[in-house]
């Protein structure tokens, strides 16, 4: 299945995005984290989109596109993939359809993951990562076991202005590619509200996965 995971920051598309390769064994590409290991290893790429990043504002298309194209001709891409946080703008998704035409493949379906303002900013600063095992946490809803407490780290551009900065780039330049979806009838629309099992069960089920 090759599918598009859409959402303001912190809907949960990384959460969903896992539970949906376990059932569907296809590759994960997350832009967010190819940039984030870009930066860590200190490429000529992560000079470049740290900056954007740390504002909460969105890596140029012309760095992003390119790692986006490559990754999708590798051949555990050719069974199908997972996109998550890819496309953001309209050039992006217009460069993805070139990419699938001339690979003579197309998508099956862009879910939309739909979660009110509010709840994200609440849910953004609360956003916790255990450096050594990946695992996500947060300090209202989901805190940390004691012994994982102290190692927690937050995301640079998870505070609050960052927060901002991002879902204002969301609903400016990314929510405008789903019409651009739903025009050819591929758009999934997931309420994103409650219990991820309950969004992982309405995501199975716009699939037809269920
Ligand atoms: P994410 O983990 O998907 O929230 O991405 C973290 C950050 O990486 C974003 O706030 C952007 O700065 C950058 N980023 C990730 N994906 C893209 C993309 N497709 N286009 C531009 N910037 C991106």
């Amino acid at each position: 299945m090759r599918l598009i995971l859409v959402g303001p920051p912190g809907a949960g598309k990384g959460t969903q995005a896992a539970k949906l390769i376990e059932r569907l064994h296809v590759p994960h590409l997350s832009t967010g984290d190819m940039l984030r290991e870009a930066v860590k290893q200190g490429t000529e790429l992560g000079r470049k989109a740290e900056g954007f990043m740390k504002a909460g504002g969105l890596v140029t298309d012309d760095l992003v596109i390119p790692i986006v194209v490559e990754r999708l001709q590798q051949a555990d891409c050719a069974q199908g993939f997972i996109l998550d946080g890819f496309p953001r703008t309209r050039p992006q998704a217009e460069a993805l359809a070139q990419a699938l035409t001339s690979a003579n493949v197309a998508l099956d379906a862009v879910v939309v993951i739909e979660v009110p303002d509010e709840l994200i900013v609440e849910r953004i600063t609360g956003r916790r990562q255990d450096p050594v095992t990946h695992t996500i946490y947060h300090t209202k809803f989901n805190p940390p076991p004691a012994d994982v407490a102290a190692r927690v780290v937050q995301r640079s551009d998870d505070t609050e202005e960052a927060c901002r900065a991002r879902l204002k780039k969301y609903h400016g330049e990314t929510a405008p590619i789903i019409p651009f979806y739903d025009a050819q009838g591929l758009l999934r629309r997931v309420d994103g509200v409650g219990d991820p099992q309950d969004i992982t069960q309405r995501t199975f089920q716009a699939l037809g996965l269920a």
